[in-house]
């Protein structure tokens, strides 16, 4: 059965690239993937396996059903793009201007299509059920899982798969982890109230950018002396903004960050120890703030069983010549919200570009993979759909 699998992902490599190809040059920016939507909707219909879009926006949700009965595994691939300009010199470059695929979603995208129209074939020996999760937005929170799930795209789904091609790992490397692999990734805005006035006069003023230079040394406390330091955080200032001329005290000043953690206990203290020390800060120099914490994803916490399985699954992929554990990282990424309804486990792909220069990481815009990696993630992921009804 496998084999068979193999052989067919194989027979359809070409077309494998010619996707990831033709929507790597059509990018779409996430909550806008009006375009991409289509063409997966359109693929699986003429093909003719049931797909629904417009699952809780811009979603789309294939299904195949096996002939015998069995479990109902999810697959997700995400498909949304990013505002970045692409400086790569190759013939499927970006035909956007500004907007790439600079994650490798399209290339997801299209391991997602083909090991569905591959299974589709194999459907008569296959038991279960099969759900292809195409989801918008990934990038941008609030992003797509969360909606895609309240329109029931995770109904009757009993155990759910994804990968991320990941261009720092050589190609044929899978890697994985149980419990935390990525970070709760949150956003704050500050806005410290002084008073302005002129630079000559400090006395008659309350200096907004001398408080909130303070301030961005004062929250590095947080990490270093509030959070307990077997725990991974990071409370990182992004961006100051006071502009005036150069004789004039500030009257405001923005400060916009973000916080990254594991644990909901230290996302929470660090949400209310940022207010404190804002709080002491505006006060002794007299000035008020405003300030929003607004969460972002969750932390992605991989299933123990699930991961298991999948590094089980890696091992028959012939390809795969090296299959590691993966130090937990501090981006984020909405898968975390499938796996906090149902097990399953999110794993990297190594696609690491062959050429002679060290590739560029993600959200570059010279980034790129190797797309034979998408082969790998197909077999990974139809192996763990099929043999997950033996277990
Ligand atoms: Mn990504």
């Amino acid at each position: 059965m496998l084999n068979k699998l193999f052989n067919k992902l194989e027979g359809y490599y070409e077309e494998m690239v010619s996707i990831r190809r033709y929507l790597h040059q059509h990018p779409e920016l996430s909550f806008q993937e009006y375009e991409t939507a289509k063409f997966i909707q359109s693929y699986y219909e003429k093909i003719n396996i049931e797909v629904k879009g417009n699952v809780g926006g811009n979603g789309v949700v294939a299904k195949i059903y096996g002939k015998k009965s069995g479990k109902t595994v999810a697959l997700r691939a995400d498909f949304d793009a990013l505002p970045i300009q692409d400086e790569k010199n190759v013939p499927y470059k970006s035909l956007v201007p500004g907007v790439m695929h600079a994650c490798g979603h399209d290339g997801h995208t299209a391991t997602l299509l083909v090991l569905a129209k591959a299974l589709n074939e194999l459907s008569e020996e296959l038991e279960g059920t099969y759900v292809f999760i195409h989801q918008h937005a990934e990038e941008y929170a609030p992003g797509g899982a969360a909606p895609m799930i309240e329109d029931g795209c995770l109904e009757g789904v009993d155990v759910i798969f994804g990968t991320h091609l990941w261009s720092s790992e050589p190609t044929g490397t899978i890697q994985y982890r149980t419990g935390p692999i990525m970070a709760a990734a949150d956003r704050f805005e500050i806005e410290i109230q002084g008073q302005g006035g002129h630079g000559a006069q400090p006395h008659k003023t309350k200096d907004a950018i001398v408080t909130a230079s303070q301030l961005v040394l004062n929250l590095q406390q947080i990490v270093s002396r509030k959070v307990n330091p077997v725990e991974a955080a990071v409370v990182t200032v992004a961006s100051f903004t006071a502009e005036n001329a150069f004789n004039v005290i500030a009257d405001k000043a923005k400060l916009v960050g973000t916080v990254r953690t594991f644990n909901e206990g230290i996302r929470q203290l660090i949400e209310e120890e940022i207010e404190r020390i804002i709080h002491g800060t505006c006060y002794s120099a007299n000035s008020t703030y405003k300030y929003d914490f607004v969460r972002g994803y969750p932390a992605v916490i991989n299933h123990e069983r699930e991961t298991e399985f999948l590094i089980s699954c890696a091992k028959d992929v012939s390809e795969v010549k090296t299959i590691e554990e993966t130090e937990p990282q501090m981006g984020g990424e909405d898968f975390a919200y499938y796996l906090q309804k149902v097990p399953g486990t999110f794993f990297y792909t190594g696609a690491k570009p062959v050429r002679d220069d060290d590739g560029y990481p993600h959200h570059h815009p010279k980034f790129d993979i190797d797309e034979k990696a998408m082969l790998i993630a197909a077999k990974t992921l139809g192996t763990a759909a099929i043999r997950i009804h033996k277990e």
